[in-house]
């Protein structure tokens, strides 16, 4: 148990209030956290505001003013928040790495919003009692990343944290080179992640576990009440199978648009099904199930390919967490087995929906053979590493095109045709697509596919060239960036270059686990 004040506030750094802060939390108890204040952050500066995500939430302008500056870098309380780190265990690379923690992320409470309570982290706020050596800072670089990924997912329709804004600070921080500091302020309903139930229940807390259990399901997953209808009336085993089907349908999304996370520990799976942590993370260029996009992940164990059963292997993590509570040897195993039936379910859809093939659910045998359309073309796609996201888009541009005779014509699939070296293989799955999907049918569901695949995604270059301004100290192409990804199926004519092939030095750019 900590009760350890590092730093403790004066009240002349305090900032105005403006907004409604509870602390559900709080009230747990005190094996939960430690209360403590952030280290302060020299000559902090605006590098991105996220005016839309402040406007959903309905918080005032006044949050991006000079007062707010100085508290999202650390340096001054909000008036009500009540600043504290959590505790949490969990499996690292397939190994137990015992207690973690919140090592550098810094909770100031919970927040009203029009979208309900919010919680409000400062990443990379300084030390905690977790923080097992580290600095407790995060660099500029991995910062803008979490920055704009987050909100690109959030963009594609996919469940996230989401980044409220971006602090740049010149105070140096020592990674493989010296770089300089910066703090995201992030925003989610709950940070909760699976390894907070890990460590109570590694601990043999049984009381705490219950206790978070309970909070987790009245406060932020209430649906699972109606679940235990399903288990017995058990709802611990409600609570498993809520999280399972939202990591099922997370994973999926992640699968569907080529996103590698890179580091699937499970102190790295949010307990709501978002996706939380980004660092080594990646949107593959050339299309390899056995892409790696963690340079430190030597074995390849969260390979995009992986990533599926990486998440079962994490939510059987969890159900080992979480059996003292449910204590039903045999239901546990029985919710387990569920994931194997959600996920394809899950993947099927979208892939579907990828190909333009919506609507009213087709019977299982034709289901059946739409997924072997699917297989074939990720196949086709794997042997030739074809650019995944322009692949897709321009299959939709193909599909959408507004004449449904020619689609026997290989001059309508040229775009497609032209990015792969065997075109007459390609040109008999489109047969085959066409004959599927009835050629008076493309029209519209290219509409909708270019709705589904989008035109643009953060790929690890694009990131890179906003790096490098902002540690030249331009935060414009932040902000480019960030339109485009907030509406990432929108055309936005003129930015064609953002939503091309790769540049040559893109394959260089190595991206390891420092952040
Ligand atoms: P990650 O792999 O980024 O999810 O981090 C794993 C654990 O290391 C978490 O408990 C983090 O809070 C902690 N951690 C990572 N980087 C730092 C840092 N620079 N200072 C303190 N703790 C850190
Ligand atoms: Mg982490």
């Amino acid at each position: 148990m900590h009760s350890a004040h590092l730093n403790p506030p004066s009240p002349a750094d305090d900032a105005p209030s403006v907004l409604a802060w509870t602390h559900r939390l709080t009230q747990l108890g005190p094996q939960f956290f430690t209360r403590l204040q952030p280290t302060p952050l020299a000559a902090p500066r605006w590098a991105a505001r996220n005016q839309a995500l402040r406007a959903e939430l309905g918080w005032p302008a006044e949050i991006f003013d000079d007062d707010h500056l100085q508290a999202l870098a650390g340096n001054a309380r909000m008036v009500g928040s009540d600043p504290l780190a959590t505790v949490y265990s969990g499996h690292q690379f397939g190994q137990w790495a015992g207690q973690l923690g919140d090592g550098r992320a810094i909770w100031l409470g919970e927040a009203a919003s029009k979208q309900g309570p919010q919680e409000i982290q400062l990443k990379g706020a300084g030390r905690t009692p977790y923080s097992r050596g580290g600095d407790g800072r995060a660099v500029l670089r991995s910062s803008i990343r979490e920055y704009l990924c987050s909100e690109a997912m959030h963009g594609l329709g996919i469940p996230t944290t989401r980044a409220l804004s971006l602090v740049a600070s010149p105070e140096p921080v020592r990674r493989e080179e010296i770089e300089t500091a910066a703090v995201v302020a992030r925003v989610a309903p709950s940070f909760l992640r699976f390894g907070h139930f890990e460590h109570f229940s590694a601990q043999g807390d049984t009381d705490s576990l219950r206790t978070l259990a309970d909070h987790a399901v009245a406060h932020h997953l209430p649906e699972c009440r109606e679940r235990a209808a399903l288990w017995q009336g058990n709802v611990y085993a409600a609570l498993l199978d809520e999280v399972q089907e939202r990591t099922a349908k997370l994973l999926a999304q992640w699968q569907a648009v080529g996103f590698c996370h890179g580091v699937m520990n499970t102190d790295n799976m949010s307990l709501l099904g978002l996706t939380i942590d980004y660092g080594p993370f990646q949107f593959m260029d050339g299309f390899d199930p056995a892409h790696i996009c963690n340079h430190s992940d030597h074995q390849g164990r969260y390979a995009y390919g992986r990533q599926p059963n990486v998440a079962y292997w994490n939510l059987y993590c969890l159900a080992q967490a979480l059996a003292p509570l449910i204590d039903d040897h045999d239901m546990t195993l029985q919710v387990l087995e569920g994931y194997k039936t959600l996920f394809p379910r899950y993947l099927g859809d979208a892939m579907r929906a990828k190909l333009g093939l919506v609507g009213d659910l087709p019977p299982e045998s034709e289901r059946e053979a739409d997924w072997t359309l699917v297989e074939d073309l990720m196949q086709f796609m794997a042997s030739e590493k074809v650019d995944f996201t322009l692949f897709w888009r321009e299959l939709s541009q193909a599909v959408a095109q507004p004449s449904p005779t020619d689609v026997a014509a290989p001059a309508r699939w040229s775009r497609i045709t032209d990015l792969v070296l065997d075109r007459p293989r390609l040109l008999d799955w489109l047969a085959r697509y066409t004959t599927r999907a009835g050629a008076d049918n493309l029209p519209a569901m290219g509409k909708h596919m270019l709705r589904t695949n989008p035109k643009f995604v953060l790929r690890n270059h694009l990131a890179e060239v906003a790096i490098r301004q902002a540690k030249a100290g331009d935060f414009s192409e932040i902000g480019t960036l960030y339109n485009l990804l907030q509406s990432p199926y929108d055309e936005h004519p003129g930015f064609e270059a953002y939503a091309a092939l790769p540049p040559d030095w893109a394959g260089q750019l190595e991206i390891s686990c420092s952040s």
